[in-house]
């Protein structure tokens, strides 16, 4: 069958459309009937409902498509990546979510940096990025966002559905079948089958399709596990600076320290691998005795007492698919790529990429061969980009250099600008800060040389550290109470 033919759409507008789908759709919180058929059509198919996913379906419906949006788990459901970039409010702006993520938000203007081996901490602000029109953003937590986002994808008439497990994707010369598992309120299981023109991919570390293809490659140059969980009672930073990130370093990685706006703060320790092997207790007591060895965040929580006494666990999650387009579908967001957590670029990624994504998709379903060929390459360039953009630091960041560098942070040649427009996610727009940036670049690699010796003892480090795989080697968040 090829769907191009199917008249299902014709002779109506967007709106019509999209208003019988708002009608037609399931509430989402409890999936659909067990009596729908076995089999439906749609033109568009985004396996998995976390900020991608949800940005790309609710843009897509938006056109007037027929898009079908499955979510294996129930929103609000947990989910790590509490901290937001300010370049990521112009997304939730042109969404129509801006109002909702604020009310669920903490306003968050700037980044403390702490180490171990400074006596001062460091201070930054977005307002001293070079563009000065984006000097705040939100924590938040996901469970709350990734609804807020999932309900708008519902709301502007995608057809939701929840305890939907995408199993299998078959691509063939005219579009493609994808099974799912769909559990119902009642937990009865039932099989779904769907023809669908285009298949999105914005499953997070699921990575559905780049595992189908086997197209997903760990990052050989860096590896990290992470250890976390949330605090109430935690002391924070007062005033302005209260919804701050702050980044901790210790001997084995960094910490991150992020409040939230019900009072509670989340905690989470990024650390080597060879780290996680050395444990020899159980993982609560280990994440405190790791908390312990950044001093001054064990004052912070010394009067705080861990959530339901629940400590999570997540591994090696550094990896990047070969490709991201195939003529019938494309990767967004976790499905693609992800680096590390440092710079909270996670969330933001995903959604512009899902705003990238949902014109490629348009192209091919709307435009010629050669056009959608043409929006996929392009495709493919940028999602690379934001990677690229955020590794080199990454890979450099437990270095002491460029811990010197971050805790004393000066503006010679607007470097500090150009650092706090990639810290701000000012990177897809027409920021001319990419000569300063290579200045920051420049001054490190001067330091560098001029401390020949530490240099070489962190490069030796890093190295030593890379290679050693820890015990955490799955791709999927475990909870150890
Ligand atoms: C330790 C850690 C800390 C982080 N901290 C931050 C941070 O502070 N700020 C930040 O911006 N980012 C952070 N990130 C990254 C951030 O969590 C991700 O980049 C972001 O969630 C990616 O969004 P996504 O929509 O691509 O994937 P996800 O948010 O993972 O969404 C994918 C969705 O797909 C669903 N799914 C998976 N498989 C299937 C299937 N087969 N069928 C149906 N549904 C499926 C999942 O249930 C999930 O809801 C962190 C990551 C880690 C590991």
């Amino acid at each position: 069958m090829n769907l191009q033919d199917l008249p299902q759409d014709i002779g109506r507008s967007a709106a019509d459309r999209r208003d019988e789908r708002a009608d037609e759709r399931s509430d989402g919180l409890t999936g659909v009937s067990v009596e729908e058929p076995a089999q439906e059509l749609c033109d568009v198919l985004v396996i998995g409902g976390g900020p991608a996913g949800a940005t790309a379906a609710a843009l897509l419906a938006q056109q007037g498509r027929s898009v079908v949006l499955l979510e294996k788990a129930h929103h609000p459901r947990f989910h790590i990546g509490e901290s937001l970039l300010p370049a990521n409010v112009e997304l939730f702006d042109k969404l129509g979510v801006r109002d909702q993520v604020e009310r669920i938000g903490l306003q968050k203007f700037g980044i403390e940096f702490v180490s171990p081996e400074h006596e001062h901490r460091a201070y930054v602000e977005f307002a001293d990025a070079w563009n000065k029109s984006m000097p705040y953003s939100w924590q938040v937590r996901r469970s709350d966002l990734d609804e807020i986002l999932f309900r708008n994808a519902a709301a502007r008439g995608a057809r939701t559905l929840e305890g939907c497990r995408v199993r299998d994707v078959d691509f063939d010369a005219d579009g493609a079948t994808v099974q799912a598992d769909l559990t119902d309120a009642q937990g009865r299981k039932t099989q779904r089958t769907w023809r669908t023109q285009f298949v999105v991919d914005a499953s997070g570390r699921d990575t559905v399709l780049a595992r189908k293809f086997g197209i997903k490659d760990n990052n050989p140059e860096h590896n990290s596990s992470a250890l976390f969980g949330h605090f109430t009672g935690a002391e924070r930073l007062e005033g302005r600076r209260e919804g701050n990130i702050s980044i901790c370093w210790f001997p084995h990685g960094w910490f991150w320290f992020i409040p939230l706006a019900d009072g509670t703060t989340s905690v989470g320790a990024v650390c080597w691998p060879y780290y996680l092997k050395s444990r020899d207790k159980p993982l609560k007591e280990f994440f405190h005795d790791t908390i312990a060895m950044a001093p001054e965040l064990a004052r912070r929580l010394r009067h705080a007492t861990l959530v339901d006494d629940t400590v999570h666990a997540t591994g090696n999650f550094s990896y990047d698919a070969r490709h991201c387009t195939g003529e019938r579908y494309l990767l967004l967001g976790d499905a693609f790529a992800f680096i590390d957590p440092m710079f909270s670029s996670g969330v933001y990624l995903a959604m512009h990429s899902a705003f990238d994504g949902a014109e490629v998709v348009a192209t091919h379903l709307d435009g010629s061969a050669v056009q959608a060929a043409r929006a996929r390459k392009r495709f493919e360039k940028t999602m690379r980009k934001g990677p690229r953009e955020y590794s080199w630091f990454i890979y450099r960041v437990t270095n002491p250099t460029i811990r010197e560098m971050f805790m004393y942070p000066a503006n010679p040649l607007r470097v500090k600008e150009a650092l706090m427009s990639l810290l701000a996610g000012d990177i897809y727009g027409k920021t001319p800060y990419a000569l300063s940036l290579k200045a920051f670049k420049g001054i490190y690699y001067m330091i560098s040389l001029a401390n020949l010796r530490r240099t070489f003892n962190g490069w030796k480090r890093k190295r030593v550290a890379v290679r050693n795989l820890g015990l955490l080697n799955g791709e999927t968040i475990q909870q150890v109470k």
